[in-house]
């Protein structure tokens, strides 16, 4: 039966939709690493540069002989340089974790490490955290070691959705002193914690709390707190300009809540001539597979489909805390993949808003087909730029695994600096190829394009190829497919299994306006 009339939608209270800001005071001074520094803390994180011989660095710590004590009885067990973590015998029984960082070791190295000693720090009762370092070899090493245990304090810090009768009290993190100057490091590495806690809270949601319709005003509430313009284009008006592909994949819902949202910031002082950038981000809240039904477990986390929306909105937040000099358009593309009588079937042939006509193959390749009328909307403003972020194929997972995300671009050019970007900020990336050639595989009878092909060969590769149909050729652009987005346990200095992978990456990336420039100019 086709229902019909009305369909009241539940929209949850705003508060449990958009996370709670973290008020955590972070100040960064030159502190002197002593015991009674020490004892003014509940906690304190200390780095030190790993040596041939570990027992010298702790020479210089105070409680001295207590550490080489700690560092023998790890080292009679076979750790070389293990993390040490001890409670100091002071008045506040300061609670100190030991870690040794790696000369030359790399982003991901130093989140890694920096993880597992904000796990081993944030505990109930620590409300006074200090972070120190003994000084690095190499200039640049020491600012980069705390910067990560800034990054993975916050990350741990920031609480998840939960709707438990008695909730958990995770930790009573008030202060984090740095013992540095004050540095814009540390003023970006808060700016994406803040985007990356956005990035993971949404995308950790019940689906029945943010369906597209509250999710749609969640990031109205948003754009109205950050300052951002919003704007939304719905089912009529997508239907009014001929966004097929999108229509194709919403059409199931038993609403017509879903569509693309723009958020657009602009910078109060824009450098001059500087034309925007885009985010593009596939927001499914929730993916059934559609009419080819996804089996059980593959369907167990599909609320977390919606995750290349909620990093391409926390990288936004982040770039608008750290006040961007160049406008950025966010546009998010949103609706259910849903089954039902009007769901969308292989073999139907869809024109999209470019006019490309596509034949659809697989109701569950869904993330391609509303991407590509999003991507036309983006690249028709013709910015200077655009990356998109979707948690788009398993075939990139089973590529890469979790650890990696895989990076695609219409200027290979862009490549080196792609792939640094991944080694520096610690969220790693792999470029891929995407030859002409492979457009091949796509190619059919009765349309324009196969939409993807019946076996999975690559299908992240075929992906973005498909993609790249719906972008303005003129345009640079990336696509961004976000296997790590969810992992078991977390990644490097995020604890959480939905990861909200991509904003620090994005923020490395785009964060530097001067860098950024020099890169889009070595592309005319
Ligand atoms: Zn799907």
């Amino acid at each position: 039966m086709i229902r019909s009339g009305p369909i009241r939608v539940k929209v949850f209270p705003m508060q449990k939709v958009i996370p709670p800001e973290l008020r955590i005071d972070v100040t960064a001074k030159p502190l002197v690493l002593s015991g009674a520094a020490l004892s003014r803390a509940d906690g304190a994180v200390v780095l030190l540069e790993k040596t041939a011989s570990p027992g010298k660095a702790l020479q210089k710590l105070p409680q001295a002989a207590m550490w080489r004590k700690l560092l023998r009885a790890h080292q009679r067990s076979g750790q070389e340089s293990p993390i040490l973590v001890t409670r100091l015998p002071n008045r506040s029984q300061t609670l100190v974790a030991v870690g040794f960082v790696k000369p030359g070791a790399s982003g991901f190295e130093r989140l890694e490490l920096a993880g597992k000693l904000a796990k081993e720090v944030l505990q109930p009762g620590v409300a006074r955290l200090q972070l120190h370092a003994n000084e690095f070899t190499a200039p640049g090493e020491r600012a980069a070691a705390l910067e990560a245990v800034l990054s993975a304090v916050l990350a741990h810090a920031a609480p998840m959705p939960e709707q438990k009768s008695k909730p958990a009290v995770a930790h009573d993190l008030s202060h984090v002193d740095i013992a540095d100057r004050a540095s814009p490091l540390y003023d970006r590495s808060r700016a994406m914690a803040a985007g990356n806690h956005l990035a993971r809270w949404l995308a950790a949601l019940p689906p029945n709390v943010l369906g597209s319709i509250a999710y749609r005003a969640a990031l109205q509430e948003l754009a109205r707190r950050e300052g951002w313009s919003f704007k939304f284009y719905g089912i009529p008006q997508l239907e009014k300009i001929g966004a097929g592909a999108f229509l194709a994949v919403a059409r199931a819902n038993p609403h017509r809540g879903a569509g693309v949202v723009r958020l657009t910031y602009k910078p109060k002082r824009t450098r001059q001539g500087a034309a925007g950038i885009a985010l593009v981000g596939k927001g499914i809240c929730f993916d059934t597979g559609g009419i080819n039904l996804k089996p059980h477990r593959g369907m167990y986390t599909m609320h977390g489909d919606m995750q290349g929306s909620s990093v391409a909105v926390g990288t936004l937040l982040a770039l608008t805390r750290l006040a961007a000099s160049y406008p950025i358009d966010c546009w998010l593309a949103i609706t259910e993949n849903e089954i039902g009588p009007n769901a969308f079937r292989p073999q139907e042939v869809v024109r999209a808003l470019n006019g490309v006509t596509i034949q659809v193959v697989h109701s569950d390749a869904e993330g391609r087909m509303v991407l590509a009328d999003t991507l036309t909307l983006a690249s028709r403003e013709k910015p200077r730029f655009v990356l998109d972020f979707a948690t788009l194929t398993g075939a990139c997972v089973n590529a890469l695994t979790d650890r990696y995300a895989g990076a695609f671009t219409n200027r290979a050019g862009l490549h080196d600096w792609l792939q640094q970007t991944g080694r520096h900020s610690g969220e790693r990336v792999w470029c891929f190829p995407m030859d002409e050639d492979f457009d091949k595989e796509l190619e059919c009878p009765g349309a324009d394009v196969l939409q993807c092909t019946l076996d999975s060969k690559g299908d992240h590769i075929l992906a973005s190829r498909f993609l790249s149909r719906f972008v303005e050729a003129s345009v640079p652009w990336v696509h961004f497919d976000l296997a790590p987005s969810e992992r078991k346990g977390g990644l490097a200095h995020v604890p959480t299994e939905m990861t909200g992978f991509g904003v620090r990456y994005a923020v490395h990336l785009l964060g530097d306006a001067d860098a950024l420039d020099a890169q889009l100019r070595s592309l005319a």
